[in-house]
């Protein structure tokens, strides 16, 4: 395999002994930092009884506390505009980001000079991972302004060399003239949109989306195109190869990537970011290996303005493998979903993702859209799961089709679940980021 396989092959296929000894060294460096300049964790230090000698090897990490993103919100509300977690000056910021949240007040992240440099070359490396080369046309269909990965995108593909062609969202019909003037070759948007705009232009275009031309889909922000049949009917109507990224508003815009060879995403961050996996109920660090299921938890090994230690992203993931075909040492995951989604029926952790992976299994029976119907607000879910999927208008038997469904639910998930089926078209489409929770309670 030719060194343009990667964009920084060094690292990227860097032996886990020696990235390990990399880290331990630049977190070494980066508590140096937290201890001197941020408030934030000298308080929280002080309350551990933490001191900075207590870190000398990377095991040493699991004796420090996490950080949650509740903790930033209440940080930000005390200490505004940026929080007690803000360990640059102010005058040193040059950009801010934010992330929404659930409650609808923007949650700020600023960035140095250095830390947008920094997310740069991360997010670079990770849309290379994915297939990104110099004579790509890169269609960006998805949020521009303040969302972490719009302008950070836009640095990253220009970084590669590509062309970066800023379309943003509810934007279909400029998005098609622009894949067809400039004849683009790769579109960057979250899965639901890719589907979203597939059928708008069947409906508005009387066109097919594969015959446009795309070569690459490079899907992230949701979970979705890590799903097997959601991907299968992705790469179906676009013709393209559709591979994810995975990142995380607080710490870096991407952060794991997904090769061509399409089993799971690895992690791009070796000299930035520290990443662990631990049980969610106990906090205990679990080992890298595959198999293995958890919360991700991220800690910044060089950054600026918000170097954070150990924050719960409170993203589900499961290892599937430490290494790969295409040479890179950096550990593949996928991700099943937020902790925020997740229900429980009696005791079972289940995750929309998986539901919808299972609906759509039944293609091209069913369209592979759904929605979880909660009557009272979750996570625990008194059984059946009330789920609401969408039959192909072909499909002539629905009685068999709703058993086999929720069989195969019952069967995979092991939980029961109540299938309603209606006809395609029914349930609504999303051009950001797709809702498969239905509240009907207020
Ligand atoms: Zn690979």
């Amino acid at each position: 395999m030719g060194s343009n396989e990667y964009l920084d092959k060094e690292i990227e296929t860097a032996s886990p002994k020696y990235v390990q000894r990399l880290q331990e060294a630049k977190l070494g460096k980066q508590l140096d930092y937290l201890y001197a300049r941020s408030v934030f964790y000298q308080e929280k230090f002080q309350a551990a009884g933490l001191q900075r000698k207590h870190y000398r090897r990377v095991r040493d990490l699991e004796r420090f506390p996490f950080t949650t993103k509740e903790e930033l919100r209440e940080s930000q509300a005390i200490c505004p505009p940026l929080g007690k977690h803000i360990a640059a000056k102010i005058d040193d910021v040059i950009r801010v980001h934010s992330s929404t949240g659930t409650t609808g007040k923007p949650s700020f992240v600023g960035l140095t000079r250095r830390d947008a440099k920094m997310w740069t070359k991360l997010t670079a490396r990770s849309f290379y991972t994915q297939g990104l080369r110099k004579q790509d046309v890169v269609i960006h269909a998805a949020g521009l302004t303040l969302f972490v990965a719009g302008l950070s995108s836009k640095d990253a593909i220009e970084h590669v060399g590509a062309m970066f062609v800023p379309i943003g969202t509810g934007a279909s019909e400029k998005a098609l003239m622009a894949i067809q003037l400039l004849k683009a070759t790769a579109m960057h948007c979250t899965p639901s949109y890719a589907a979203y705009f597939a059928e708008w232009i069947r409906r508005e275009a009387q066109l097919e989306a594969r015959d446009l031309g795309l070569k690459k889909l490079f899907c992230g922000a949701e979970p979705g195109a890590g799903i097997p049949a959601v991907r299968a009917k992705l790469q179906e109507d676009w013709g393209a190869r559709v591979t994810e990224g995975l990142g995380n508003a607080d710490m870096a815009p991407i952060i794991f990537s997904e090769c061509p060879h399409q089993s799971g995403m690895h992690f791009n961050g070796q000299e930035y970011v520290l990443a662990e996996i631990i049980d969610p109920d106990n906090g205990e660090s679990l080992p890298i290996e595959a198999g293995v299921s958890g919360e991700l938890v991220y800690t910044s090994l060089e950054r600026e303005c918000v170097p954070l230690l150990r924050f719960r992203t409170r993203d589900r993931v499961t290892i599937l493998g430490t290494s790969c075909p295409c040479g890179r040492t950096g550990f593949k995951l996928r991700c099943v979903g937020r902790t925020d989604d997740m229900l429980i029926v009696l005791g079972v952790n289940v995750f929309p993702s998986a539901v919808k992976d299972i609906v759509s299994s039944f293609r091209p029976r069913t369209t592979g859209e759904i929605q979880i119907i909660l009557t009272e607000p979750g996570p625990r879910v008194a059984p059946p799961l009330k789920v609401v999927a969408e039959y192909a208008n072909s499909c002539s038997d629905l009685p068999a089709l709703k058993q086999e469904v929720e069989r195969k639910i019952k069967a995979t998930l092991t939980v029961a679940a109540s299938l309603d089926l209606v006809p395609a078209g029914t349930l609504p489409r999303y051009e950001m980021k797709g809702q498969l929770i239905k509240k009907h309670y207020e």
